[in-house]
């Protein structure tokens, strides 16, 4: 049997290495050429002598999953869906903010912060909250701020249930191999990079290895990742933590610890254990400022409630790359969004240091939740605010593709007990 490489991570490519009597050094070469530049065939491999090439091509593949659907919303957002094999594919999305001109159009996935991060290349990238007029206009001659960020599954399916999440509707299948979860970040960095970089004469293969993810201009197709697709990444550990070695290495994708960002419902003993292991900016899905209805809406709350989840995260942000965890707030309207629960959700937080994003609900078919007005969600931002809080509104984006954050469903075989809730999704 042959191993796919692309789900080795440093460690792992050098254990492959070692074993074919190569020295350390080829593990860089081939995460290069396989991550940076996006190639799938041995013979690209320019650098590598011929006789290994041919011995690679004998022991070892770069397979990633194909390619089902590939469709781009009004607003630019893209959705890949990929066949995981098994009657099972799985959904990733990208997000580009800001654009060419510099101006950033508001936060979306991932994006809570009114902040000022200085990136590799030094120049200043202000990450903007909703509303709040660009940092620079077009006429600025400083390098252009340009966002993409691609949310990503960790399972196929998921099997926590909670109560308005798509995903969770149509049970759960299996975890994702280490390789199918980092293919997504693969098929995108790749398919951004030939459509915008190629057509505008850069990124060939040799300078996508020497420059990785760069479109020119010090510019990164994709700058984030957030886990924030289907499935939930802390039930999936150990693939997880490999694919998320793979976005932080320099050979690989090298995106900083705070780019990556990993969303939980709150498992509580994962968290301690991402903490340990692999600390990368965490958001955590709250939703309710009380157990009665936590329970309700993210049943994992009878399992960790509340109590244990918020000495979790303050355990957590003292070995965090950002220092504070975003609770995401999903705004179900007469449900969780009155002025008492946003009275009750500044109390529970007060002692940990924390950014909340509120998401506007996306509804699908059969689903008895409905979305907050835009008043109400103001009315409940504004309650958290006067509180001291920094809280956003998470702009909806490719909802026209159900694209929008809990409408990813892919396509999953249930092995659990459910029916599917999208079975024209079936007979396309
Ligand atoms: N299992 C992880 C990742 C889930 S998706 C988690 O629970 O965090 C990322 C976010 O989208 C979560 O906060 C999730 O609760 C939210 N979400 C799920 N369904 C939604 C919907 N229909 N509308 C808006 N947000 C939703």
């Amino acid at each position: 049997m042959t191993v796919n490489l692309l789900g080795l991570d440093h460690e792992a490519m050098q254990a492959f290495c070692a074993g074919m009597g190569e020295k350390p050094f080829r593990a860089r070469q081939l995460l290069r050429w396989i991550h940076h530049a996006g190639v799938d065939d041995f013979g690209a491999m320019t650098d590598v002598s011929k006789a290994l090439r041919e011995r690679l091509a004998q022991s070892a593949s770069i397979g990633a999953p194909r390619v089902l659907r590939d469709t781009t919303a009004a607003d630019g957002t893209r959705k890949w869906l990929l066949d995981v094999g098994t009657g099972n594919a799985i959904e990733s999305v990208f997000i580009p903010e800001g654009d060419r001109e510099g101006w950033s159009r508001g936060p979306a996935c991932g994006d809570v912060t009114p902040e000022r991060d200085a990136s590799a290349s030094g120049q200043v990238a202000g990450i903007l909250s909703a509303g709040r007029s660009p940092e620079r206009g077009p006429s600025s001659r400083a390098p252009r701020r340009y966002r993409g960020t691609l949310c990503i599954s960790s399972q196929a399916g998921c099997a926590l249930e909670c109560s308005f999440c798509s995903t969770g509707r149509q049970g759960f299948n299996r975890n994702l191999t280490t390789e199918e979860i980092i293919s997504q970040l693969w098929w995108a960095s790749r398919a951004l990079r030939s459509r915008k970089a190629l057509a505008a004469g850069f990124g060939t293969a040799q300078s996508a290895v020497d420059r990785p993810g760069h479109l020119g201009l010090g510019e990164r197709a994709i700058s984030n990742v957030v886990m924030m697709g289907m499935g939930e990444p802390l039930a999936n550990f150990d693939n997880v933590v490999a694919a998320m070695r793979l976005m932080l290495d320099d050979n690989a994708y090298g995106l900083s610890r705070r780019r990556v960002t990993l969303s939980t419902a709150g498992l509580v003993p994962a968290i301690d254990r991402l903490r340990e292991t692999c600390p990368v900016s965490l958001a955590v899905s709250l939703h309710a400022p009380s157990d009665k209805l936590r329970d309700e809406l993210v049943p994992i709350n009878r399992k960790y409630p509340i109590r244990e989840l918020m000495a979790a995260c303050l355990r957590y942000v003292e070995k965090a790359p950002r220092k504070y965890v975003m609770f995401e707030y999903v705004l179900l309207s007469g449900v969780n969004d009155g002025a008492a629960e946003a009275r009750a959700l500044a109390a529970l937080v007060k002692d940990v240091p924390c950014k909340i994003n509120l998401i506007p609900f996306n509804p699908f078919p059969g689903i008895p939740y409905q979305r907050s007005a835009p008043e109400e969600i103001e009315r409940f931002r504004e309650v958290l605010t006067r509180a001291g809080l920094i809280a956003t509104v998470r702009k909806t984006r490719g909802d026209d593709i159900d694209a929008a954050c809990g409408q990813l469903a892919g396509r999953v075989q249930d092995r659990t007990r459910r029916t599917l809730s999208r079975p024209q999704e079936l007979s396309r």
